[in-house]
């Protein structure tokens, strides 16, 4: 609780005073059976950036059942996890400096948590975009949609 409140101090810290911290983060839960708890990351047009923070709700350590958020455009999902496969775990399953990926998450294990954050404008108008867990084998399961709230 305490390192939560920290992060979102320092959050508050680096963001415009206009940001509304509340509505322009969420937390995705992941858990031992290779599932996320939501289906879907709805961005409000009006924040400027967006958080977005992965917590490993089980016990598997990350080698076995490592979960990562990666946000990119609905049409790059099987490159950029074809690619990532490659990079490994040391990449967090995440080709270095991927153009493709809006934002990503390191993989975590069980118990642990990692957030990462984005600017709204790299959400592109009229594009699709995809969260998923890049962890090879996940994606099939783990993955939702990423949309700009109208
Ligand atoms: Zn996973």
């Amino acid at each position: 609780m305490k390192r939560r409140l920290f992060a979102l101090a320092l959050l508050a810290l680096v963001a415009a005073p206009s940001w509304a911290a509340s509505s322009c983060s969420t937390t995705v839960e992941g858990n031992d059976a290779m599932q996320f708890n939501q289906k879907q990351i709805v961005v409000p047009a009006t924040c400027k950036q967006f958080t977005v923070t992965l917590k490993h709700v089980g016990k598997l350590p990350k080698a076995a059942m490592g979960h990562n958020i990666v946000i990119a455009a609905t049409a790059d999902e099987q490159g950029v996890l074809a690619d990532g496969g490659k990079a490994g775990l040391e990449a967090n399953y995440v080709k270095p400096g991927d153009s493709r990926v809006v934002a990503h998450t390191k993989v975590v294990g069980g118990g642990e948590s990692d957030s990462a954050t984005f600017k709204t404008a790299a959400l592109k108008p009229g594009q699709d975009y995809s969260f998923f867990c890049s962890f090879p084998g996940h994606a099939a399961l783990m993955k939702g949609t990423v949309s700009l709230a109208k």
